[in-house]
């Protein structure tokens, strides 16, 4: 098999990838480990910054989005005894939606079916080759257990954190950051209407909890536990009153429990790997980066990457212009990171630890965001989503101020 673009994993990266890439008249193929009902049901992200719904509606993916999502004006701030509201539509002229990670992937999945995209679902022993020439190519088995060979001009390392895309650039060649938190989430999903209009971020000296939603219908909730915490410790009854306890913030609210769906324990930890490109392999969204949820940042950083990365892949491969290609992985990484310490500092900031000093700061903190202009718009400003390629334009002109001075 012959294509412009190999896509490695069907992801909300690797199918927007090839979205984007058809759009501008780029042929890609995109191979995949999971069933595509596996991929359509995987319960994950559901809040898409303001950025992420402009380019979703730019590519002709928003119909669906703006009739069932649900726009967000900002989010609640709780600690025992206060809960305060931040506006970010006041504070910075940016709403969030509310709209499920599952959702987005049925969009592109229907999208890709009336544009006939290629793609291979439940593919097995993906290997990355020669991505160091000018003809890299993948190896594969397919559904069948046929050996397959896919040769392209370019390779997109779309296949998240545990995918084969990542580990193909040579350890002398790329430089790994990470951090494990000493907490997970567990997350519920329920068949309940949500009992707040916004999301609930809630400081607790027995953990963090989150109320956050995925329709009028169906709430979704995170308590803070223990790292390996056993789900069968937690019975509905345990999950719902510790939920109580630490939304609650002494005013007469209450929480409405419901019929779980669906549970897990999610470990949380931050990873940045650089440079995003070697060769002719480039990485996407969770391939390069993980976040903690706290910040709601991961299927954001995803569609950021990938707006960067249509294009640079498309003047590459199509007009034979490697200069996009060659600043891809900079100019992703700026945001990158600006999203990884966003994501570290709301973790940080609502995560309790048991250390007595800590929580004091934390409310310090908490109180000087909820309280001052300053505070709350630095939150607004991160959580309803920098601008695509923030930071790249400041850059250039640092570079070109400094280059103008070197010449004086
Ligand atoms: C359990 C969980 C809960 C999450 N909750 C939140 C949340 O609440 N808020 C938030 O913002 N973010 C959340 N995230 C993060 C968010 O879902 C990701 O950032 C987002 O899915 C990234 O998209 P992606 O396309 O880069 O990676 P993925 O969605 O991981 O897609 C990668 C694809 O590659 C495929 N793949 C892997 N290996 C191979 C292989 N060898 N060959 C072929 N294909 C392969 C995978 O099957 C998958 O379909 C969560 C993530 C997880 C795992």
């Amino acid at each position: 098999m012959r294509t412009q673009v190999a896509i490695i994993g069907a992801g909300p990266a690797g199918l927007l990838l090839s979205h984007l890439l058809a759009g501008a008249g780029v042929v890609s193929v995109v191979l995949e480990a999971r069933s595509r009902g596996y991929v359509e049901s995987r319960i994950r992200a559901g809040i898409l910054e303001d950025s992420t719904v402009r380019l979703l509606e730019s590519a002709g993916l928003g119909d669906r989005l703006k009739a069932e999502g649900d726009p967000h004006r900002g989010i609640y701030l709780n600690w025992p005894g206060e809960r305060h509201h931040l506006d970010f539509v006041d504070l910075v002229g940016r709403n969030v939606w509310i709209y499920g990670q599952t959702e987005v992937q049925k969009d592109l999945g229907r999208a890709r079916d009336a544009d006939g995209q290629e793609i291979h679902y439940e593919v097995a022993d993906v290997r990355l080759n020669a991505c160091e020439s000018d003809r890299p190519y993948v190896t594969f088995t397919d559904r069948d257990g046929r050996p397959q060979r896919l040769d392209a001009d370019a390779v997109a390392g779309c296949d998240g954190s545990f995918g084969p895309s990542r580990a193909a650039i040579p350890d002398s060649a790329k430089r790994t950051w990470s951090r494990t938190y000493p907490h997970s989430w567990l997350g519920i999903l329920a068949d309940v209407p949500p009992s707040t209009d916004e999301l609930i971020y809630a400081w607790h000296p027995d953990g963090f909890a989150l109320h956050s939603m995925r329709s009028a219908t169906v709430s979704r909730l995170y308590l803070q536990v223990p790292n390996g915490t056993d789900l069968s410790d937690w019975p509905d009854r345990r999950i719902w009153d510790a939920l109580a306890t630490r939304l609650g913030h002494g005013d007469g609210w209450t929480l409405n429990p419901g019929p779980i769906t669906d549970r897990s324990v999610l470990p949380m930890r931050s990873l940045v790997t650089a440079p995003m490109r070697h060769g002719r392999l480039f990485l996407a969204g969770d391939s390069a980066h993980i976040v903690p949820p706290t910040g709601a940042k991961g299927l954001n950083l995803a569609v950021a990457d990938v707006a960067l990365l249509a294009p640079a892949l498309t003047a590459l491969v199509k007009d034979r212009n490697p200069g996009p290609a060659d600043d891809y992985s900079d100019t992703a990484l700026r945001r990158v990171w600006r999203c990884t310490h966003f994501s570290w500092w709301m973790t940080t900031m609502l995560h309790t630890g048991g250390d007595e000093f800590d929580a004091q700061l934390q409310l310090s903190q908490l109180r000087w965001v909820a309280g001052s202009t300053a505070g709350a718009t630095g939150l607004a400003e991160n959580y309803a989503g920098l601008p695509i390629g923030f930071g790249a334009e400041r850059a250039g002109r640092a570079r070109a101020q400094f280059g103008a001075r070197g010449r004086q």
